[in-house]
């Protein structure tokens, strides 16, 4: 039979044991050990060093001393393995560290954390006074240790595993792509913040809901794409915001497997492809429109200079003037061309400058117009301009590049002519107006913005047969805004067209 006190200490040692294994928080786990080692022991102050990476050990928890003491007991855990340190040895060092820190102790037990041949960190336990520990004090001790050492390397594990698994998500959430991660039903397990940037889904609204209905990607004819079976782990498409912006992602699956080759998880990168795109398409749109664009007027001016190089014609002077002046025409009309390109790549590389001066807006609309009348007999081009028309500050070649654009169009898309007002007014705030009106095809209200777009051109027959770049106006838009002004338009499709530019004036 067991003595009452030993069956009592048994039982408190068991209950401790539970608590201790309960605790993964590793400086409460420490308290609690500390606490309960100094009252078996009956000890007044104790303490805990850890071993740390390096091989030292540095103290991790205490009990009765003042915070600031405890650096001071130094002595006690330096260089200190198990056997080499004698009884007298340790009791020097006991009353060192005892005068340093200016606390009575006496007596020392101070027992190894041990799991397997690892040494983890050492419990001290001090009394302070006069009964020295017994050999059955040690016994004890050595047992809890035992046990407190199993504790403190678990809740060590499950600090390495925490701080493992909050890095790993601090890379997934800080990652500058998409991440998803999906369970195999499809169903949205994680959502990083750069999801949310790209999508405007916040996370909450995306864990826990199937992927496809989240994250619903359509065609360009707007079809919708469903998210890929196991075979095929790649979509792309269109995805609609609730902001109303339309952007392209595109989704890569990795599948991940258990032991029996099952798929437990996708990991889903996603990308915003949108810019990407759009510089493809922009690509292909150049290349189709400088071939097209500029052969037309090339083949002309080679028809024509052939015809009338001919050896064996005669041709009178009329046939001559006309067929030169075509030439010039054309190699105007490229002129033009191969300037609006590379205004256009200019602009969008932003190196483009406007170099300003004083201008008398007036002036240079009477003589675009004057130039753009003469090239036909089908329109009548008014001109109505107040006489205090203000004076502006502005680049000249541009705006009048401007100009012969938005009154060059005006004629362009009026096929059966008719009248073309230039109108100028003062507007609000300062600024000049000038509107340029025709009577032409017009231009349905969806593509009001979008005709400001490079290459962009309203798909219909007469556009189709008429040449252009869709560049015009964009230069148009590009310049005007550039000198702090805006370019709109209004338009009934069928009615004809209003095109506004509004620059400020010079005070
Ligand atoms: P381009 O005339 O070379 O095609 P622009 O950028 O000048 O390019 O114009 C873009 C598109 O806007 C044109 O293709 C045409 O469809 C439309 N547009 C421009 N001006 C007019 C206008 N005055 N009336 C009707 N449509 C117009």
């Amino acid at each position: 039979m067991l003595p009452d006190f030993r069956l009592r200490q048994r039982e408190y040692l068991l209950e401790i044991s539970r608590a201790m294994s309960a605790r993964l928080d590793l400086s409460s786990l420490l308290s609690l050990i500390l606490k309960s080692a100094t009252e078996i022991m009956a000890g007044q102050t104790g303490l805990i060093t850890l071993r740390m990476p390096d091989g030292t050990y540095a103290p991790r928890a205490s009990i009765g001393f003042p915070v600031q003491a405890v650096p001071l007991l130094e002595p006690l855990w330096q260089d200190l393995e198990d056997d080499a340190v004698s009884e007298k040895d340790i009791s020097l060092r006991l009353a060192i560290a005892s005068r340093a820190a200016g606390i009575p102790m006496r007596q020392v037990v101070a027992l190894p954390m041990v799991i397997g041949e690892e040494k983890i960190g050492y419990i001290f336990i001090f009394r302070a006074r006069g009964v020295a520990f017994s050999p059955n004090d040690t016994q004890v001790l050595r047992a809890f240790a035992d046990q407190a050492a199993v504790a403190v390397h678990n809740a060590r594990l499950y600090q390495q595993v925490s701080a493992e698994r909050e890095r790993l998500n601090a890379i997934i959430q800080n990652s500058g792509d998409g991440v998803m991660m999906i369970n195999a039903y499809r169903i949205i397990q994680m959502w990083n913040k750069a999801l949310t940037n790209m999508t405007g889904i916040p996370a909450t609204e995306a864990i826990g809901q199937p992927c496809y209905e989240v994250l619903s990607l359509h065609s360009h004819e707007d079809r919708k794409i469903f998210h890929p079976q196991e075979d095929e782990l790649y979509v792309e498409g269109i995805h609609h915001r609730a902001d109303g912006l339309k952007t392209t992602l595109s989704i890569n699956y990795a599948p991940q497997r258990n032991e029996d080759n099952e798929i437990i998880q996708y990991i889903a990168n996603v990308r915003d492809v949108t810019r990407l795109r759009e510089a493809e398409e922009m690509k292909r749109t150049l290349l189709s429109v400088i071939s097209h664009e500029l052969k037309t007027p090339v083949s002309i001016i080679k028809g024509y200079a052939g015809t009338l190089a001919r050896e064996d014609a005669d041709w009178d002077k009329k046939t001559l003037a006309d067929g030169l002046s075509v030439i010039e025409e054309e190699a105007d009309r490229l002129d033009r061309l191969i300037t609006n390109l590379l205004e256009a790549s200019r602009m969008q590389a932003g190196g483009f400058k406007i170099k300003e001066s004083y201008l008398d807006l007036a002036s240079m609309v009477q003589s675009v117009v004057r130039k753009l009348q003469a090239t036909t007999d089908k329109h009548t081009i008014t001109v109505d301009l107040p006489d205090d028309f203000p004076p502006i500050r502005g680049d000249h070649d541009r705006l009048r590049e401007v100009l012969t654009n938005l009154i060059g169009n005006a004629i362009k898309y009026s096929p059966e002519g008719g009248t073309i007002a230039v109108h100028g007014t003062q507007g609000e705030n300062n600024t000049v107006r000038l509107s340029i009106r025709d009577e032409g095809i017009g231009i349905p209200p969806a593509d009001h913005e979008r005709i400001f777009d490079r290459f962009y051109r309203v798909d219909n027959r007469l556009a189709r047969q008429t040449p252009g770049t869709g560049l015009g106006l964009y230069l148009v838009k590009t310049v005007i805004e550039a000198h702090g002004g805006r370019a709109w338009v209004e338009s009934i499709a069928g009615q004809g067209s209003t095109f506004w530019i509004e620059l400020p004036a010079e005070a």
